[in-house]
C-alpha cells in the first residue's frame, strides 16, 4: 500500500532588541527572503530539493516539504526544511549587522506567539478518490482530537475550558491565516498537550464555513482528480522531535490505512469533539472520559488502544504505507509505549522521544530549583527557546547533543535532502527540472503538478501521478534546456 506525505511548517518570527531600533516580523521576513528572491526571483519557489518555501499572509515564512512515499523520506524532508530556515536566518543576521541594526532576529517552530496568533503545521496525505469522504473523516476525528496525547508539543494552558476564546471574526473566514484569540489570564495555568486545541473550532469543513476545522475539507488534490484527493490535516502541533514527527504522521497515516483497506473499526464519534479536544489537552494521563454519540463512554487512552490494536493488526498483515515494516514497528512500538507511560506516570521510557514529555521535564526541573509558577515569563522563555531555531541560542540541538532528544535521521541524510529530493514521487522530476533550468537562467514556473518554460515556446509539463518519479515529457524539456 502506496501513499503520499508532505508536511508544511509555518514558522513563527521574534526579535529581541538590542540598543537600536525595534524590527517589525514583516521587516525580518524581507531580510530572510532575500537570498531566497535572489535565487528564484520570487518570495514564493520550489527548490531543487522538490520543496516549496513562501511568504504567505502574516509574515509567517513556510516550508512544504516534497512528496514523499517513505515516512523516513518525510523526516528528512522536514528535517531540511528547519536547516534551510536556519541558513536564511544566518544570511539575514548578517545583512542586518551590514545595515548597522543591533539585536536578534529569531525563527521558531512553534504555533502561538506571545499575541496569541495561532499558525499551523500542516500535515497532507493523499488518499484514493473512491474513499467516501464523510466515512474517512468519521473514522478519522476522534483519533485526530486524542493524538495529541501522543504527539502534543507541550503548551502552558488556561487550567479551565473556556468555550469563548473565539477566534478575531477578520481570521475566521480564512482557515488558514494565522488568528487571534484572546491570551490565556496569567493565574489559574496547567502544563497541557498542544497549544493548538483551543483555537479548533469545527471539525471538518472547507475555507468557506469561516472557523478553523480539524481536517480542512478544501478539494485541492495536487494530482489527478480523478483518482486521488489530498487529505489536508490542520490540527497538529509543529514538532521538534524527529520521533514525534515520526509518530505523529504515521499513526495518522496507520488510521487511513485502516480505513482505506476497510478494516473493521467500530463507530467511535465523538458527541462533541470541539469540547472535548480542549479536555484532552489539559490532561497528561489520557484519562479524561470521552462521550461517543453512541452514548457509550471511554477513556482517551481506551480509544488510541483501539485504533492501536487495530494498527497492529494491520502492520502485521503487512498493508501499511509507511514505506518499510522497521519504522511501521517503530511508530507501533512508540504509541505503545506512550499508553503505558501516560496510565503509570512513569515518562522515563519516552522522555526522550516525544516533545511534550521532554518540554515538561524541562519545564518542572525549572519550578523545582526557582520559586517560579507556571505564569512566570522564565517558563515562557523556555518553551519559547524549546522552538527557538536562531544558530547558538535554540535549546534543540543542545538537548539532541546531551542525548535528551532522539533522532531517527542522521545530520548527513538532512543535509543531502535540502538538495535532493525523494527519488521514488515526481518531486525527482521537479528537482531535476528546477536545478537545470535555475542553472541555465532561464525563467520557469512551477507548482506542484506543472513545469512549465517562459519562453516563446511556453512547453509545460504535467506530473498528474505524484507516484511516479520519471517523466519523458519532462526529460525532453530538461535535455532542451541543457541543448541551450
Ligand atoms: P496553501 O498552504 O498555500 O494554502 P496548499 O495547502 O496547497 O496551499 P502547499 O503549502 O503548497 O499547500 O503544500 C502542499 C503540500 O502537499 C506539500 O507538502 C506537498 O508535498 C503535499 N502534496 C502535494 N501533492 C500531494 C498529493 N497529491 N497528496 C498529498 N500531498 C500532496
Ligand atoms: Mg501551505
Ligand atoms: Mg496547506
Amino acid at each position: 500500500m502506496k501513499r503520499i506525505f508532505g508536511l508544511e511548517t509555518e514558522y513563527g518570527i521574534a526579535f529581541t532588541a538590542g540598543e537600536g531600533r525595534r524590527l517589525g516580523p514583516e521587516e525580518i521576513a524581507r531580510y530572510l527572503f532575500r537570498p531566497v528572491v535572489a535565487w528564484g526571483r520570487s518570495s514564493n519557489v520550489f527548490l531543487t530539493n522538490g520543496a516549496r518555501l513562501y511568504l504567505d499572509v502574516g509574515s509567517h515564512p513556510e516550508y512544504a516539504t516534497a512528496e514523499c512515499d517513505r515516512l523516513p523520506d518525510l523526516v528528512a524532508q522536514d528535517g531540511a526544511g528547519q536547516e534551510l530556515m536556519i541558513d536564511l536566518l544566518r544570511q539575514a543576521q548578517e545583512t542586518m549587522v551590514e545595515d548597522g541594526l543591533d539585536g536578534t532576529a529569531h525563527l521558531v517552530k512553534n504555533n502561538t506567539d506571545s499575541a496569541g496568533n495561532s499558525y499551523g503545521s500542516h500535515e497532507n496525505f493523499l488518499i484514493r478518490r473512491t474513499m467516501d469522504f464523510a466515512h474517512l473523516t468519521t473514522v478519522l476525528l476522534p483519533f485526530l482530537v486524542t493524538r495529541q496525547l501522543l504527539v502534543g508539543a507541550g503548551a502552558v494552558l488556561p487550567a479551565h475550558v473556556s468555550m469563548d476564546l473565539r477566534p478575531a471574526e477578520a481570521n475566521r473566514a480564512n482557515p488558514n491565516a494565522p488568528q487571534t484569540v484572546v491570551p490565556p489570564l496569567p493565574a489559574d495555568l496547567v502544563y497541557g498537550l498542544s497549544p493548538r486545541s483551543d483555537v479548533m473550532w469545527e471539525g471538518v469543513s472547507s475555507a468557506t464555513t469561516r472557523s478553523r476545522p480539524i481536517i480542512n475539507a478544501r478539494d485541492e488534490p495536487h494530482a489527478d482528480a480523478e483518482k486521488y484527493r489530498r487529505l489536508h490535516v490542520i490540527v497538529g502541533d509543529s514538532s521538534m522531535s524527529q520521533t514525534t514527527t515520526e509518530l505523529k504522521v504515521g499513526s495518522a497515516g496507520l488510521v487511513l490505512d485502516l480505513i482505506e483497506t476497510g478494516a473493521p473499526i467500530e463507530d467511535l464519534t465523538l458527541r462533541n469533539p470541539i469540547r472535548d479536544i480542549r479536555h484532552v489537552a489539559r490532561d497528561l494521563t489520557g484519562s479524561h472520559v470521552l462521550e461517543l454519540a453512541s452514548g457509550r463512554t471511554l477513556t482517551v487512552r481506551d480509544l488510541l488502544g483501539i485504533y492501536l490494536e487495530r494498527a497492529r493488526h494491520l502492520v502485521e498483515g503487512g498493508h501499511h504505507s509507511l514505506g518499510d515494516d522497521a519504522t511501521a514497528h517503530r511508530v507501533l512500538d512508540l504509541w505503545t509505549r506512550m499508553l503505558t507511560a501516560t496510565e503509570s506516570g512513569d515518562f522515563s521510557t519516552v522522555d526522550t522521544e516525544i516533545d511534550w514529555v521532554i518540554k515538561k521535564k524541562l519545564v518542572d526541573r525549572y519550578l523545582a530549583r526557582s520559586e517560579a509558577g507556571l505564569a512566570d515569563p522564565r517558563i515562557a522563555r523556555l518553551d519559547f527557546a524549546y522552538h527557538d531555531l536562531t544558530p547558538g541560542v535554540g535549546m534543540f540541538p543542545k538537548l539532541e547533543a546531551a542525548g535528551l532528544a532522539a533522532r531517527t535521521v542522521g545530520a548527513e541524510a538532512i543535509a543531502r535532502a535540502t538538495t535532493e529530493p525523494p527519488a521514488t514521487t515526481r518531486a525527482a522530476v521537479r528537482g531535476r527540472f528546477v536545478g537545470a533550468a535555475h542553472d541555465a537562467g532561464r525563467d520557469f514556473t512551477v507548482d506542484w503538478v506543472h513545469l512549465r518554460l517562459n519562453d516563446q515556446m511556453q512547453r509545460a509539463v504535467v506530473l498528474k501521478d505524484p507516484f511516479d518519479p520519471t517523466s519523458e515529457s519532462a526529460d525532453t524539456l530538461i535535455d532542451a534546456i541543457a541543448r541551450g
